[in-house]
């Protein structure tokens, strides 16, 4: 079998929806088994939705857009337009709610933003069956997908598989599943993170041996670079497994960075595919990569990165200093990024995430803290980049030529990987010098 995932502007409208019929149509021998994002633009409007109600203003025109969206699709593709009501009637009892209560918690947040991906795969499902194609809609936790309780970015329990085997054994026809979300064993509905569906399509490939994941999207692949900044930007043909995480990680907004965690237990190959270009390979992401296929693969940058420099008081021949700042991050769930270390100091690059500010607050009663907000990092992905000699120096010549300063540094830590600091507003301008230099010379 295998797993088909389509991505927001691949059911974005009636006309993609037809799209996705007949490459689904075109692959029934496979026996596809489909997991889909909320239409284009919905997850968004979902969270827009629960700041109305919070900040106490209409919503009720929002909501409207929101039903409008869905009913014209349904409309277009000549199924009932009344197949998700019973969704949308749900949806404004909930928004009802969170207006009177005046808060949304966490786990009514995960319930709130559920019904994007709850509808798509109805309609999906439905245009499915108008082709002929016996298919059922199902949201993942009917499916087996049971996680955590940590609401926003749950995470599978450890035999998630045995229960999604356990679940699809009876399921018949084309499973359209939703992406991104999933229930604890409590019951509440849970969600994987923004862009999460790239990893549900994983855990249930993982879960029943899929051949390849296939991640369907509006572009070639995963390309060289960014190619709304870099103009010249290429689709690459392969990657590893590590080069893709890290990639995904770094910025490059393809794949889910978690997407590769099941696929690697089970070594799965991922393909990320163009709906617009169904014949086009697309990239291939697997465990490992031929002699040739290796060497420097994309440049990807990311904003909003905060340093945090922490200097120690009367650090010198002290241990103990760095386990102490690492719990205060740990015990605020801040994700750290990029670390570097002098005698009296250690500075951390974070997107936020988790509580910052408190962990700050926590960092200052023993030690002197000072925080720099709106930095850009560059990375630059390829494997074995560590071990070439002269790729560092050329990389920073770059830069020289383009006179921006470095900020921070990490190279080293794999070998895949170089990453640095530069300030607000010069990334895109590095990227192309960076690109220029390393792909198109
Ligand atoms: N619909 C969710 C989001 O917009 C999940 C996804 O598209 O992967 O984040
Ligand atoms: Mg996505």
């Amino acid at each position: 079998m295998i797993v088909l995932k389509f991505g927001g502007t691949s059911v974005g409208s009636s006309s993609a929806i037809r799209r996705v019929g007949s490459i689904i149509q075109e692959r029934l021998e496979k026996q596809p088994f489909v997991v889909v994002s909320a239409v284009g633009g919905v997850t968004d409007r979902l969270f827009e939705l629960r700041d109305l109600c919070l900040e106490k203003q209409a919503w009720e025109d929002s909501f409207a857009s929101l039903c409008g969206i869905h009913r014209t699709i349904l409309e277009e593709l000549e199924l009932d337009v009344q197949l998700v009501d019973g969704l949308l009637e749900e949806l404004k009892g909930l928004l009802g709610e969170l207006a009177a209560a005046g808060e949304c918690t966490p786990r009514m947040l995960d319930h709130l933003v559920s019904f994007g991906e709850r509808m798509s795969s109805r309609l999906v499902a439905g245009h499915l069956q108008t082709l002929g194609i016996e298919s059922c809609a199902v949201d993942a936790f009917d499916a087996g997908l049971v996680t955590d309780g940590r609401f926003q970015r749950a995470r599978p329990l450890d035999d998630v598989n045995s229960r999604i085997q356990e679940a699809c054994r009876s399921l018949t026809g084309v499973v359209v599943a939703t992406g991104y979300i999933a229930r604890d064993e409590e019951g509440n509905i849970t969600t994987l993170g923004r862009g999460g569906s790239d990893y549900t399509a994983s855990i249930f490939g993982a879960a029943l041996g899929s051949e390849e994941i296939q991640i369907w999207t509006d572009v070639d692949g995963v390309m060289t670079a960014d190619p709304r900044i870099v103009e010249n930007a290429r689709p690459l043909a392969t990657l590893s497994f590590e080069e893709a995480a890290e990639l995904a990680f770094y910025g490059a907004r393809v794949i889910h960075p978690a997407t590769m965690i099941p696929a690697v237990d089970k070594d799965i190959p991922i393909r990320v595919l163009n709906t617009h270009r169904p014949d086009f390979p697309g990239t291939l992401i697997l465990a490992d990569l031929a002699e040739d296929a290796r060497g420097v693969k994309s440049i990807t940058s990311k904003s909003h990165v905060s340093v945090v420099n922490v200097v120690a008081p009367r650090m010198l021949d002290q241990y103990g200093f760095l386990a102490r700042v690492a719990d205060v991050f740990s015990r605020f769930e801040v994700v750290v990024d990029i670390i570097a270390t002098s005698e009296v100091s250690i500075a951390f690059t974070t997107q936020g995430g988790g509580r910052l500010d408190s962990a700050i607050d926590e960092l200052k009663e023993f030690c002197r803290v000072d925080v720099y907000h709106d930095r850009e990092q560059i990375s630059v992905v390829g494997e074995d980049i560590r071990d070439r000699i002269g790729f560092a120096s050329e990389v920073f010549d770059v830069l020289g030529e383009l006179k921006v300063n470095v900020e921070l540094i990490s190279f080293g830590a794999t070998r895949i990987n170089l990453s640095f600091l530069v300030g607000e507003g010069q990334a895109a301008d590095v990227v192309r010098g960076l690109h220029k230099r390393l792909f198109e010379s």
